[in-house]
């Protein structure tokens, strides 16, 4: 009872100071505000703006008369909790948001402020929850350029202080719209950005990783690497989605909220060498620090090393100012901390969005037609590159100096702009007209993925940008079996010939493989192996297209500054010529069972759909599809075409390609089926797979890409294929092999060539206690299951296992093994081996 009622008057008291204390936002007036920060901070005056005559803040009603005699003081807000509770019905603060309290405050506040904000989805997490964008600008349904700002948090999902710190931001700004005339002119002039909930499954189920346990900030596919806690480039869906909002349009300044420590870091993650425009991503880091107390520094230097995340990803790839900002310590702070934090950042917020206009922009354009160019700009000093938007504004952060622009653009002749002077704290306006140049050869854009294997000396300081444009004697090291992906922006057309370029432009050439592919996570083809400055024919990948090169070293050499394949540039033929890609096919089975798709048994008609994407008409066009698959039959392999012009699209429709599976095809065979192309003047071929009927858990299970294997089990007795079980008994008729201790593996002669995943095996046949064999040589006695072939395991890559499990010779069992000539069969028998644990049970088992 004592408590309950000593509770109970804690709650009145803290209660009737608060509703006494009621906070009104105030402007005060007074010459060089800045060194008078620390004394309001003093005075209990919490700094939402610095101007350069003036202090914007919330200070409690009662402190408001003592300032007032000292210093003019205009009041903006009489009373800030009744205002944001008129603003924000049913919003709160000062406590924690759930996820889908964030999602339904935003969705209100876009429903409430349509001139300001639009909201959009931009994707779905593992489990399905909404990934929300809110952009605020004043006509925020307009299509013009502003510079643009983007804020994400809770990338680690038991990191949500940093969602909201954005909810205040975003009502902070929304509330002193029309009210304070500095909040009205960023909201005019500036596009910004909110991502409130990256990894919204990780927020509510209180981890740091999404639903499937992936570090999220390890994912993103620039400067990735293996063992970060990312299983591969991109490879979760709330990743996938901020790439591809990524690709919208550029964005100036990245900022992204993490906490567990207190810092506002810059790039990279990744390597402690200074990025090119390490002078302006750590001031701004500094101004951030003035607002927040902060440490600023480089992620690399001040955190730790790590690959894949955003920071890297977001300046490395498209060119945006990065701050990586650690919000608080411990990284979920009690609830009346929220307040404070969200306070001063917003302070420090409102001073980078400020910031934001300054520099270079304009806008590049075709000189002929008017038309928006996407370009690469690049400032000279510090010569990274940014990205025009789709009206072809570039807003180039910067300093006051002297600055040289260059401007290159696939189909145009670079621009130079030399002896722009930039003052400071305003930007300065260049627009760039291009000339349309059909000669020059296409060149790659952007690195969309990278896996750079930069030495542990970080001396490699060559940069994927480097690899951007025409050949520059500038390259980028991929490092030994590093590799890269490129955007080329347009298409190259298989030509007459070689269709592309490799410029390496060193020394000491070095070897790479080189796929292409339509996109830029493939599938992709191999075009060709090669050493040094090398062409490649598109025809060698059985493509007529492609838009994206993916550039793999071969692994050999030894790391070092220019450690694996250096690439200076990718240079592309212009080719006036059709470029057909299958887009499509529907398939007829109306004779079957008319689902629309090739299942066993069935004869199908099919309707390929290409697309123009060349320049010139593809005239008089006909196909021959042809494929060597053992379970297909085409008994009408002809299909004509007639003429398809450049951007567009025709089918087979009145002229059908007829085949037929046979009824024994396992569901899920990937069949690989070639279309020869020819019409007046034009020759070409495409590769593409169609899939037979659906795999279910009852079919055999295929291995490899189309299936090389597979493995059939008790249940797939229908299908012809399926192996005649027959036991063939070793005991006191083998061999007993001498394997007697746990653990243990021995080898023993093959009798004869074995071919196992194409490679010949002729040497011996390494045999395990744990229930294993292997025509590779090893030492390994491995129990413990794991994925095959990995090449950071100790277990061969070549193995059978017909029981891998922890089983235990010493217990007394036998292995055997027969090699009977005639019927060229090896057996090898366990004959009633035993468990480690439990030891009572045992298998008998032979392969
Ligand atoms: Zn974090």
């Amino acid at each position: 009872m004592k408590f309950v009622s000593l509770f109970f008057a804690f709650f009145l008291v803290s209660f009737t100071l608060s509703s006494f204390g009621e906070e009104v936002l105030v402007k005060v007036s007074l010459p060089s505000p800045r060194d008078k920060v620390s004394d309001f901070l003093a005075r209990g005056f919490y700094i939402y703006e610095v101007g350069p005559d003036f202090l914007i803040g919330a200070i409690e009603a009662d402190k408001l008369s003592p300032l007032a005699k000292e210093y003019p003081c205009e009041v903006l807000i009489p009373g800030l909790e009744t205002y944001h509770a008129r603003m924000f019905p049913g919003v709160d603060f000062g406590r924690f948001h759930s996820y889908q309290e964030i999602v339904d405050t935003f969705n209100i506040i876009a429903q409430n402020n349509p001139d300001l904000v639009r909201l959009d989805t931009i994707g779905r997490s593992v489990q399905n929850r909404v990934l929300l964008a809110m952009k605020i600008t004043e006509n925020a349904g307009g299509s013009g350029s502003k510079p643009r700002i983007l804020f994400d948090a809770t990338t680690h999902g038991n990191e949500n202080i940093g969602s909201e710190v954005l909810l205040y931001l975003v009502r902070y700004l929304l509330q002193n719209y029309g009210v304070d005339p500095l909040i009205t002119h960023l909201v005019r002039t500036r596009e910004i950005w909110v991502i409130p909930i990256v990894n919204p499954d990780g927020m509510v189920a209180r981890t740091r990783g999404n639903a499937n346990g992936v570090d999220l900030n390890r994912d993103y596919g620039y400067l990735w690497d293996t063992g970060w806690g990312s299983p591969g480039p991109f490879s979760q869906p709330e990743i996938r989605a901020i790439r591809d909002f990524f690709q919208r349009a550029p964005f100036v300044i990245y900022i992204t909220y993490h906490s567990g420590t207190e810092a506002a870091m810059w790039p990279w993650g990744y390597s402690t060498n200074a990025p090119y425009d390490s002078i302006f991503m750590s001031f701004l880091c500094q101004r951030y620090s003035y607002y927040t107390g902060y440490p600023a520094f480089q992620i690399c230097r001040g955190l730790y090393e790590t690959h894949g995340c955003s920071s890297d990803f977001a300046y490395g790839a498209e060119g945006a100012f990065c701050l990586a900002v650690e919000l608080c310590s411990p990284h979920v702070p009690d609830t009346s901390r929220i307040d404070t934090i969200c306070r001063k950042n917003t302070s420090a917020n409102l001073e980078i969005l400020r910031r934001l206009a300054y520099g270079i922009r304009g806008r590049v354009y075709d000189s002929l037609t008017q038309q928006p160019v996407k370009a690469i700009v690049i400032s000279d000093p510090p010569n990274f590159p940014i990205y025009t938007d789709s009206n072809g504004y570039y807003f180039r952060y910067l300093h006051s100096g002297n600055y040289t622009i260059r401007v290159i653009a696939n189909g145009y002749r670079e621009k130079v702009i030399p002896n722009i002077n930039v003052p400071a704290d305003t930007y300065v306006v260049c627009n760039i007209p291009l000339v349309p140049d059909t000669t020059i050869p296409i060149f790659s854009y952007k690195c969309m993925a990278c896996n750079i294997k930069d030495p542990a000396d970080h001396s490699n300081r060559s940069l994927t940008a480097f690899s951007l444009g025409r050949r520059d004697s500038r390259r980028l090291s991929l490092g030994v079996k590093g590799w890269a992906v490129f955007d080329m922006q347009r298409l190259i057309i298989n030509g007459p010939g070689n269709d592309f370029s490799l410029y390496e432009d060193d020394s000491d050439p070095e070897g790479c493989s080189v796929y292409v592919s339509m996109n830029w996570d493939g599938p992709w083809f191999l075009c060709g192996i090669d050493t040094g400055t090398s062409s490649y024919d598109l025809s060698r990948a059985g493509q007529g297209v492609c838009r994206y090169i993916r550039i793999a070293d071969d692994g050999d050499g030894t790391n070092g500054p220019t450690g694996g394949f250096d690439l200076d540039a990718i240079e592309g033929v212009i080719t006036n010529a059709p470029a057909l890609v299958l887009q499509d096919r529907v398939i007829y089975d109306s004779s079957g069972n008319n689902n629309r798709r090739l299942d066993p048994g069935e004869e199908v008609s099919l309707v390929l759909i290409l697309r123009n994407m060349g320049r010139q008409s593809a005239n008089n066009l006909s196909g021959i599809l042809r494929t060597q698959d053992p379970f297909i039959t085409i008994s009408d392999s002809l299909g004509n075409f007639g003429n398809i012009p450049p951007d567009s699209q025709r089918g087979n429709e009145t002229d059908r390609f007829i085949l037929f599976a046979h009824p024994q095809t396992p569901r899920g065979r990937q069949c690989l089926f070639s279309l020869y192309l020819s019409g007046t003047g034009y020759t070409d071929s495409l590769t593409f797979i169609l899939e037979v009927g659906e795999i279910t858990i009852t079919d055999p299970i295929p291995d490899g890409d189309p299936a090389i294997y597979y493995a059939y089990d008790d249940i797939d007795t229908l299908y012809r294929q399926h192996p005649v079980y027959r036991w063939i008994e070793l005991r006191n008729r083998g061999t007993q092999l001498p394997i007697t201790l746990d653990d243990q593996t021995i080898r023993i002669p093959l009798p004869f060539v074995f071919k196992y995943y194409g490679i010949r095996y002729t040497d011996s046949l390494s045999v395990c206690s744990n229930g294993w064999i292997s025509p590779i040589r090893t030492t390994s006695a491995v129990y413990t299951n794991q994925p095959l072939p990995d090449p950071t395991s100790s277990n061969p890559s070549a193995m059978i296992c017909p029981n891998w499990d922890d089983l235990y010779p010493p217990y007394g069992n036998r292995i055997w093994y027969l090699y009977e000539p005639d019927s060229h069969r090896f057996v090898i028998e366990w004959d009633s081996v035993h468990y480690f644990s439990p030891n009572t049970l045992w298998d008998k088992f032979e392969v």
